[in-house]
C-alpha cells in the first residue's frame, strides 16, 4: 500500500467531526494509516540530533568557536559510526577540510583636503574613507564634479587620476543605486569616488552600515577601492574657496548636456582595515560506490549558525539555528543512514556540511574551488537547509528548477514515491540564498527537493518570524513530518542519481 496516498486519505478522514466518528468506529484505514513506527523514529532521530545541535552548548555553531568543535565532532561521530569514510580525499586532512576566512571591520581613516593647494580643514565627522581592501590611499588627486553620473559618458582620460564627486541626492533605499555608480565611476578609471550626501542619507548611516565584518576566503585577492563620503554643508565650505557653489553645481548638474566640472580641489584619502583569520571546516564523508569511475551523488547542508547574535539586557543571547539549518544536517545525517543500510550503489555519494554559510555561502564555494573530486564528476548535488517547515504529507518544490539538467529525473523519483511535485518555478526566487547556488556558480548541478518551500508562504512566515533570530530555537515544538518526507524523497534521489545504468555520466 502506498503511504502517500494513504495519508491524503487520513488527512480528510481526519477533518472535523469525522474523526470521533472514526475513532469511535474503531475505523481500521484511519489507524493503520497513522504515521508508522519507522516513521516516528526517523521524526525522533532527526528531533534528537536538532536537539543537541541547537542546544545552549553548542553556543550557535559560529566558525572558529568552540560550537564549531562541538558540532563537528558530533556530526564527525554520528556518521563514522553510521559507517561512513572520510571524503576528503586527502590524507593530511581526513574528513575535516580546513577553510580559512579572512573578517575585516574598518579599522581607520584620513581625508586631507587642499583649496588652491592649500590645506582646508575638514571635521571627521563630516567625511568618512572606507576600503575593501587592507589599506588603500590615493595622495593629492584633484577632484572631478560628475554631478549624479546617471547616464554616465567619459573617457578614461577624463577621470583617470581623479577623484570623483558624485551627488547622493537619493532616498536610503535606492542606495544600491548609488553603489553600482560609484562601482561604474571606478570601472572607468576614477582613483576613488567621493559621494557628497545631499539625499536622506546621513554619515551615521552609512558608517554604520560598513561596521558589520565582510568575509572572504584568504586565498580571495583583496579588493582596494576607496570609498569616501563626505556631509553636504562640509563640502559646500570646500567649495568656497573655489570660486564656484555646491548649489549652481548641483543645479547645472540636473541640465541636458552637463558634463563634469574638475574643481580647484584635491584630496588624499587613506583608508585601513582590520583583519582577522578564522580557522574553520567543512566536513566532507563518503560512502563508496562499486564503479566510483562513473561519477559522484553529492549532498550538503551548511552546519554553521550565528553564534552569539544578541546583546544583553537581551535574555537570550544566542542564534542556535534549530531550523536554520540544524535540521538540514540532521536531515543529512538521516539520509547518510539510510543510504548506508541499504545496497551499494554503483557512484560515489559525498556528504558535505559546510561551514560559512551564513557569512555568504563561503564553506560552500571553498569546496568547490578545492574539491575532492574533479567537479565535472558530480552528477547531481541535493542541498538541504532549513527543512523542519512543513508538516508530513506536504508536496515538494525544486529550489532551481530549470538551472540544471536534474528536473525530469526529479519528476520521475518523485511520482515512483508518490510524493507531489509543485509545478513552475516560485522557489527561484531563494535560489541564490542558499549553497547550492555557491556550486552552480561552479557548474556542479545543484537544487534543493524539499516540502519546506512546497508552500511558499510557510517559508516566507519562517523568514519574517524567527529566521536568523535568537527565537529560532527549541523553545517551541518542531514541525519535522516535511522533513522526514525529505529524508524519504533524497534517499531515493540519491539512489537514482547514484545509478549510473538509469543516469548516465554528464556528456562534456
Ligand atoms: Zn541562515
Amino acid at each position: 500500500m502506498n503511504r502517500g496516498k494513504a495519508r491524503l486519505a487520513i488527512r480528510a478522514a481526519l477533518k472535523g467531526a469525522m474523526l470521533t466518528l472514526a475513532l469511535a468506529a474503531g475505523a481500521g484505514p484511519v489507524l493503520s494509516a497513522a504515521p508508522s513506527k519507522a516513521d516516528r523514529e526517523l521524526e525522533e532521530r532527526l528531533r534528537a540530533h536538532i536537539q543537541v545541535l541547537a542546544s545552549d552548548e553548542f553556543e550557535g555553531r559560529e566558525p572558529g568557536t568552540e560550537g564549531e568543535a562541538k558540532t563537528l565532532r558530533y556530526l564527525g561521530k554520528e556518521w563514522f559510526n553510521i559507517g561512513l569514510v572520510s571524503g576528503t580525499n586527502d590524507p593530511g586532512h581526513e574528513w575535516f577540510a580546513p577553510v580559512t576566512l579572512i573578517a575585516r571591520e574598518p579599522a581607520g581613516y584620513a581625508a586631507q583636503f587642499l583649496v588652491k593647494g592649500r590645506r582646508f580643514a575638514v571635521a571627521k565627522d563630516q567625511v568618512l574613507v572606507l576600503t575593501s581592501g587592507k589599506r588603500s590611499l590615493v595622495r593629492e588627486a584633484p577632484l572631478l564634479f560628475v554631478g549624479k553620473a546617471s547616464s554616465p559618458e567619459f573617457t578614461r582620460n577624463e577621470l583617470a587620476g581623479r577623484v570623483a564627486v558624485l551627488l547622493d541626492g537619493v532616498a536610503p533605499e535606492d542606495s544600491p543605486e548609488v553603489s553600482a555608480r560609484q562601482n561604474q565611476l571606478l570601472a572607468q578609471g576614477a582613483s576613488a569616488v567621493l559621494t557628497v550626501l545631499d539625499g536622506q542619507r546621513s554619515l551615521e548611516q552609512v558608517s554604520a552600515r560598513r561596521q558589520r565584518t565582510g568575509y572572504a576566503l584568504s586565498q580571495e585577492t583583496l579588493g582596494g577601492d576607496l570609498e569616501a563620503f563626505i556631509t553636504r554643508d562640509a563640502m559646500a565650505a570646500l567649495m568656497k574657496g573655489t570660486g564656484r557653489t555646491l548649489a549652481d553645481l548641483s543645479n547645472a548638474a540636473t541640465q541636458p548636456g552637463f558634463v563634469p566640472v574638475p574643481l580647484d580641489l584635491s584630496v588624499t584619502l587613506e583608508a585601513t582595515t582590520q583583519e582577522t583569520t578564522i580557522r574553520t571546516h567543512n566536513l566532507i564523508g563518503k560512502l563508496p560506490g562499486r564503479r566510483p569511475e562513473s561519477g559522484a551523488v553529492l549532498l550538503l547542508a551548511h552546519w554553521d549558525h550565528f553564534g552569539i547574535c544578541a546583546e544583553p539586557p537581551a535574555e537570550d543571547l544566542i542564534c542556535n539555528g534549530a531550523i536554520d539549518n540544524a535540521s538540514g544536517v540532521a536531515a543529512l545525517t538521516e539520509v547518510a543512514r539510510r543510504l548506508a543500510r541499504g545496497p551499494q550503489m554503483d557512484r560515489d555519494v559525498y556528504f558535505l556540511a559546510t561551514t560559512a554559510e551564513e557569512l555568504g555561502l563561503i564553506g560552500a564555494h571553498a569546496f568547490a574551488e578545492n574539491p575532492p573530486l574533479p567537479p565535472d564528476q558530480i552528477v547531481a548535488a541535493f542541498n538541504i537547509d532549513s527543512v523542519a517547515i512543513a508538516p508530513r504529507g506536504s508536496p515538494f518544490a525544486i529550489v532551481g528548477r530549470g538551472m540544471t539538467p536534474l528536473d525530469t529525473q526529479i519528476a520521475e523519483v518523485a511520482r515512483a514515491e508518490r510524493m507531489t511535485l509543485v509545478p513552475g518555478s516560485e522557489a527561484n526566487e531563494f535560489v541564490k540564498r542558499q549553497d547550492g547556488w555557491a556550486l552552480l556558480q561552479h557548474d556542479i548541478p545543484a537544487v534543493m527537493v524539499t516540502t519546506a518551500y512546497g508552500k511558499i508562504d510557510r517559508m516566507r512566515a519562517f523568514f519574517d518570524g524567527d529566521y536568523h533570530r535568537p527565537s529560532d530555537d527549541l523553545s517551541h515544538p518542531l514541525e519535522l513530518g516535511g522533513a522526514a518526507d525529505d529524508v524519504r524523497m533524497l534517499t531515493a534521489l540519491t539512489r537514482r542519481f547514484a545509478d549510473a545504468r538509469r543516469v548516465p555520466a554528464k556528456t562534456k
